[in-house]
């Protein structure tokens, strides 16, 4: 059984590679994902799945009932791409300017087509359901919020929900899971330093805002370092700083822009608290006035401790101990947290990083590219997770 389940996963390999490309030529961004929505709509009814269109505006669930009973398990893609340029020169590059699958979600779709690929001809001897979810905007969108919902997770009712992300820091054919928190709640800030401008030649009669921000600036840095237990995780960045004209003008205002990163809710209840504080502080010692818009970003993402054991035992029984490895955390974020507040799963990520081919690139990056092994690669994982979840011996 376990030689048929790799025969038969690697030889969808060139179907894949097809079908990822096709979506990487044409990368669609948040909420607008309708070319790929119809492609995988098109191949979920090719396979016989129930599918569920326009949740979330482009989003779609496809449902296989097993015909035996037993639990429901759900998996997960994100569809979106970003808006940059692509610089690789390989032939399937991006064909639209300014948009790119530079985050690997292509990959994602392609190796859940593959999960249905494989379980189709397979109905008769699945125990209970399987749930494809693919949704709009991950970057940023929180499409994953509003599949939620939406009802992604309800008739029938899901069990267990598992996601995987392409990972180019690990090598192509191993996998990394999180035992508990694995990505972290991305809030963001605006500060408005309101002072009074002038000539910048009589300071005082002005208000000069550009001092209070530097104040604010370093005052800001030390809320991690002195108000966070060092063995807890935060982060605050600046990331944008704008204000004045020219060199001879006090300007009336700066504003300050950031994100706050957390791992719990008292760290980031703890950053977020101080953060007005030393505002108020800084801008109120040097006469000034502010405005404080703060904006929860996703939620921290917990995976569940027994699911997230489920994967590396389930991935290990394919792939050997050595090539599953215990990941630290990490301060981005993915609004595949927002599945895990409502049902237990977990999310893991799948090595796509190849030296030898030149694929080393970080997300994000308009070089990023992914060794398209990690997509058989990802369906038989899954394959694995879900055989383990459903209690199935293993089918091919
Ligand atoms: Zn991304
Ligand atoms: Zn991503």
């Amino acid at each position: 059984m376990e030689n048929s389940l790799k025969k038969n996963i690697d030889g969808m390999k060139d179907w894949l590679v097809e079908i990822r490309r096709e979506i990487h030529m044409h990368p669609e961004l948040g909420f607008e994902e309708f070319e790929t929505a119809n492609l995988v709509c098109k191949w979920l009814e090719k396979f016989g799945l129930k599918v569920k269109k326009g949740m979330a505006k482009t989003g779609l669930v496809g449902l296989l009932e097993g015909k035996r009973p037993g639990k429901t398990i759900a998996i997960r893609a994100d569809m979106d791409a970003l808006p940059l340029d692509e610089a690789n020169s390989v032939p399937y590059a991006s064909r639209i300017k300014g948009k790119m699958h530079a985050c690997g979600h292509d990959a994602h779709v392609t190796i859940l087509l593959g999960v249905a690929k494989y379980f189709s001809p397979l109905k008769d001897r699945v125990k209970g359901n399987i749930k494809w979810i693919f949704q709009p905007a991950e970057e940023g969108g929180a499409g994953g919020k509003v599949m939620a919902e939406e009802g992604a997770l309800e008739n029938p009712k899901v069990d267990a929900i598992f996601g995987a992300h392409v990972f180019p820091f690990l090598a192509v054919g191993k996998v990394g899971f999180y035992e508990k928190e694995g990505l972290a709640a991305t809030d963001r800030f605006t500060i408005k330093v309101i002072g009074k401008g002038g000539h910048a030649a009589s300071p005082h009669v002005t208000k000069d805002p550009i001092l209070a921000a530097g104040h604010l600036i370093s005052q800001i840095h030390s809320i991690v370092s002195r108000n966070i237990n060092p063995l807890e995780s935060g982060v605050i960045t600046i990331g944008k700083v704008q204000g004045g004209t020219a060199f001879n003008i006090i300007p009336d205002e700066v504003e300050l822009l950031g994100t706050v990163r957390s791992l719990n809710a008292q760290v980031r209840e703890e950053l977020k608290t101080r953060l007005e504080q030393v505002t108020r502080g800084v801008t109120g010692a040097l006469g000034m006035d502010y405005r404080f818009d703060y904006q929860d970003g996703y939620p921290v993402l917990v995976n569940d401790p027994e699911m997230s054991k489920l994967v590396a035992s389930a991935c290990s029984e394919g792939i050997g101990k050595e090539n599953v490895e215990l990941l630290k955390p990490s301060m981005g974020g993915e609004d595949f947290a927002y599945y895990l507040q409502k049902v237990p799963g977990a999310f893991f990520r799948l090595g796509c990083r190849n030296e030898g081919k030149g694929i080393i690139h970080p997300y994000h990056s308009s070089l990023f590219d992914v060794d398209e092994d990690v997509l058989p690669f990802g369906v038989e994982m899954f394959v694995r997770i879900i055989n383990r979840f459903l209690d199935m011996e293993i089918v091919a």
